[in-house]
């Protein structure tokens, strides 16, 4: 190998170790030649009397709704985890912390519209994201256009972009004896730059 090539290599090395000390997920992403990039997130909320169930912004007639110290709707939660995932940048948490009197009762619809920020001065887009929650009573089915449509206006894409779903804990667990409601969401972000 002639110098500069032996250079070379030794700069590539220097440059993969520190990207493992310190990675910026833009530059694997780029470095794989794949742009894509998957992100998970799960939320869980105890139901209690009094509460309004507020799910992808959407209000819902029930006696119950998720305890919590912002509206607690699940979906909006997940959401925002899983595209942060995606990205690499942290969670809910450290984004909106409980300890803030900033977040209480606020609709979590901010929450997306701020990842979304996010997303957008990283350099991604999102691509899909699907979801599925988890609730005993009542049912949602009527109620999932609307979910995507709000879901999908507050992330900036189409309403085709974003899968809602909805299932029953069959009896079982804390969902299924109607004390919680859960969400689980995948989504799916490409580096544009
Ligand atoms: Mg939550």
């Amino acid at each position: 190998m002639s110098v500069k090539g032996s250079e070379r290599m030794k700069n590539r090395r220097s440059t993969a170790r520190a990207n493992l000390q310190f990675p910026n997920p833009r530059l694997i992403t780029h470095d794989s030649r794949l742009p894509f990039r998957v992100g998970f997130g799960n939320d869980v909320h105890r139901l209690v009397a009094g509460r309004k169930l507020i799910l992808g912004g959407v209000r819902i007639p029930f006696d119950k709704g998720p305890q919590g110290h912002s509206d607690g709707d699940a979906l909006a939660h997940a959401l925002t985890d899983a595209l942060l995932g995606a990205a690499a940048l942290g969670d809910i948490g450290a984004h909106f912390p409980d300890s803030s009197p900033r977040w209480r009762n606020a609709s979590s619809l901010l929450f997306l519209r701020h990842a979304r920020q996010l997303l957008q001065k990283s350099g991604f887009t999102i691509v899909n994201v699907d979801a599925t929650i988890s609730l005993e009573h009542p049912k949602l089915a009527p109620h999932i256009p609307r979910m995507r449509k709000k879901v999908a206006a507050a992330l900036g894409i189409k309403t085709a972009q974003v899968s809602v779903k909805a299932k029953t804990g069959e009896g079982l667990d804390a969902v299924g004896r109607g004390e919680a409601i859960r969400a689980d969401v995948v989504a799916l972000i490409v580096a544009t730059s």
